[in-house]
């Protein structure tokens, strides 16, 4: 990667020498032969390596055409880099740890550290990266000395979609250390492939010299059969959240018809925000239709709309309302703990319940139960709303206090 530095750079020098000169083909004190120049970046600013590079003198020494670079420069940077090791660090952390985007890790170096990378550096660097986390993290001597205070492992075995239409990705974790112990995407997880998987953590296991006390997963077929085999008498256990979704199946098949049933019956949205929005427009109009019997229909699902500007903050009222129901409707959060349709039940009661506060604000104490309330405003014929006069009047005093 060659690398453009601008012509007023201000480099710190740092000079490099060989400390063990003793020469590594006759054991003779080496001599400096030449020096080597390179420019990189690191987080405490740009620097100038000076590195000073020794031969043999004895010409008929193999050690004499061979030049020896200081030792520490590799732990510096790599050969050829024009970063250190501290700013590939810093690349790599900021996008496998905290998933940031290169074009943000780019403008943060830029404005933190004036370290200025092309965007296509940088994704060879994260490439680079990668490849040494992964080889890190299935480096046997690490994997030894993480478990050395441990006795007894718990492995799981998940398939994991990455992407829709990508192949399954298999994971093994062992659940004690909390640590992914390897993956793999397989194209047909036929039930020889998964057991394939589930040997090759037996031989992990095996290399580490552990027992494996349990294995957990959501106990498809495959993972059955393959872990039945190579780990006789282990027990194999559900997955706690495997084994609520499954178990809650026909709970949210249920609250699924319930949903379907609350959104049939809360319609009408759209003709009241209609309704709103022509009042609003028809500002100049102060005769507006008289008492029409259908009124109350949108004076019940919230205020009108008042053409004068001391009433808007009542169509505005209207509107958070409408926008307040759509969001209900159109909520499908919630695990088998808090399903969907009892939220969206949950919500509409708590709406319906302030619609009857402002409605009892305005009547006084209000002689209807709040559940007559809903049904009717829900079924109105919107269209034909047409509040009087002295209704907006009424609900904007409301709407301010
Ligand atoms: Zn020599």
């Amino acid at each position: 990667m060659p690398y453009k530095w601008p012509g007023d750079t201000d480099f710190a020098f740092w000079e490099l020498d060989v400390l063990d000169r003793d020469c590594p083909a006759c054991g003779r004190m080496m001599h400096i032969c030449d020096h080597r120049y390179r420019r990189l970046h690191t987080l405490e600013g740009p620097v100038q390596l000076v590195c000073k590079l020794n031969h043999c003198p004895d010409r008929d020494c193999p050690g004499h055409a061979k030049t020896k670079s200081p030792e520490q420069e590799a732990s510096i940077a790599p050969p050829s880099w024009a970063i250190g090791w501290d700013v590939f660090c810093w690349i790599g952390h900021r996008r496998c740890s905290r998933h940031m985007s290169i074009p943000l890790i780019q403008s943060e170096l830029l404005d933190d550290y004036g370290i200025k990378l092309s965007d296509d550096a940088i994704a060879k660097y994260i490439q680079r990266y990668q490849v040494m986390l992964a080889a890190r993290q299935q480096d046997p001597e690490a994997l030894r000395r993480q478990y050395e205070s441990v006795d007894e492992i718990v492995l799981s075995i998940d398939g994991l979609q990455p992407e829709k239409g990508h192949e399954t990705l298999y994971v093994v974790r062992e659940l004690t250390q909390k640590r992914v112990w390897f993956a793999e995407a397989l194209i047909s997880a036929t039930n020889d492939e998964v057991q394939r998987l589930i040997a090759k953590a037996k031989e992990w296991a095996t290399s580490l010299n552990k027992t494996v006390s349990l294995w957990i997963s959501d106990k498809q077929d495959a993972f059955v059969t393959g872990i039945a085999a190579e780990f006789p008498g282990v027990p194999h256990r559900y997955c706690d959240n495997h084994f609520l979704r499954d178990l809650a199946k026909p709970v949210l098949e249920a609250d699924s018809h319930a949903k379907v049933q609350m959104r049939s019956k809360v319609r009408g949205l759209r003709k009241v925000e209609q309704a709103v929005l022509k009042h609003q427009n028809a500002e100049a109009s102060t005769s507006l239709a008289g008492d029409d019997p259908t009124a109350t229909m949108i004076v019940i699902v919230g205020p009108a709309t008042p053409p004068s500007p001391p009433a808007d903050s009542a169509s505005a009222v209207v509107l958070d309302y409408c926008a307040a129901v759509r969001g209900i409707l159109n909520d499908d959060q919630g695990g088998p703990l808090h399903p969907p349709g009892l939220r969206m039940a949950e919500a509409l009661k708590e709406v319906r319940q302030s619609i009857q506060r402002n409605l009892d604000v305005k009547k006084g104490v209000s002689k209807r139960s709040s559940s007559a309330v809903w049904p009717t405003a829900s079924t109105g014929d919107w269209s034909r709303s047409r509040p009087s006069k002295s209704q907006f009047e009424n609900m904007s005093r409301i709407s301010r206090r």
